[in-house]
């Protein structure tokens, strides 16, 4: 399997304080895919199922496991997909959206490559990071008052743990995602998701702005002009969701496709499960214009 080499925007930070940002991995076979099939997982859990497999080294790290890909930034996990997507299928993206304008909604194709999604890395490696409050939003607390706040950047381990719960208490969620995050403010070690929620808004405002700022970041709201009204819209692209719709076949077809391949070429299971889907479908079609041109020609 021919395997690639990318370059992380953000990195992973090792106990020794070395950033590692080269990452070698190889495309989805259809073992994954199959995978994918059966996974009743969160999407996070299986971003993390999918990227430990396919990864192969992480600067100096080999092999890759599951707590080492949970370790990696968020954002570093989702440009990790892009490049798997790109393996996989290459850098066009084509979709198909609603205009969003209720008096057109007529549908508009939209197609960009992976070159059009800005990726910015981030300066300051981390993996901590520190932001002093305002004197307003200071926290003051018997007296004292706290205002260096300490922090990491949300990571893969995070994102399994709170995606679950936002859809059932988003304020928390994101209250306990903070006290993930936040290692301390001022002498105040940060333990629970209630000390987040005594901060005032202003001091939770500037905090989660800092985090922005230095995290590594992927553009993913795309312009789009519509043909038919002429208006611009923005489109937020969810990345893990055009990628899992991609990526999932269903386990039926899959298995139609490995049994078609064994079938007329005489390859193992096996190794046509060790296939990425796009060679396995090259080789259907080119089945399927042989038994074409053999018909014709009767
Ligand atoms: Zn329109």
């Amino acid at each position: 399997m021919e395997e690639r080499t990318c370059i992380l925007p953000g990195g992973w930070v090792d106990a020794q304080g070395s950033v590692h940002r080269e990452v070698r991995y190889a495309p989805l076979t259809g073992r994954e895919e199959a995978l994918l099939a059966d996974n009743r997982q969160n999407q996070a859990a299986q971003v993390t199922s999918i990227l430990s497999r396919c990864l192969k080294q992480i600067g100096t790290l080999t092999p890759i496991s599951e707590s080492h890909v949970q370790n990696l930034l968020v954002t570093d996990r989702d440009f990790l997909l892009l490049k798997l997507r790109e393996a996989n299928f290459g850098t066009q993206f084509q979709a198909t959206i609603p205009c969003p304008w209720p008096d057109c909604g007529e549908k508009v194709d939209i197609d960009f490559s992976t070159g059009d999604i800005p990726v910015t890395a981030s300066q300051d490696k981390g993996p901590l990071y520190t932001k002093t409050l305002s004197p307003e939003a200071a926290f003051v607390e018997n007296g004292l008052t706290h205002r260096e706040v300490r922090f990491r950047l949300p990571t893969g381990a995070d994102q399994e743990l709170i995606s679950p719960r936002l859809s059932e208490n988003e304020s928390l969620a994101l209250a306990e995602l903070l006290a993930r995050c936040i290692h301390s403010i001022g002498s105040m070690q940060i333990e629970s998701p209630e000390q987040i929620e005594n901060l005032s808004p202003l001091a939770r405002m500037e905090i989660e702005r800092e985090m922005l700022r230095v995290a590594p970041k992927i553009e993913l709201n795309m312009d789009v002009n519509c043909p038919e009204c002429a208006r611009l819209f923005t489109v937020p692209f969810d990345l893990q969701d055009f990628f899992f719709g991609e990526m999932r076949t269903s386990r039926d077809l899959l298995f139609r496709e490995v049994h078609y391949l064994a079938y007329h070429y005489h390859w193992s299971e096996k190794e046509i499960m060790e296939m990425p889907k796009n060679q396995r479908r090259n080789y259907i079609e080119i089945l399927a214009d042989e038994i074409e041109r053999l018909n014709n020609a009767v």
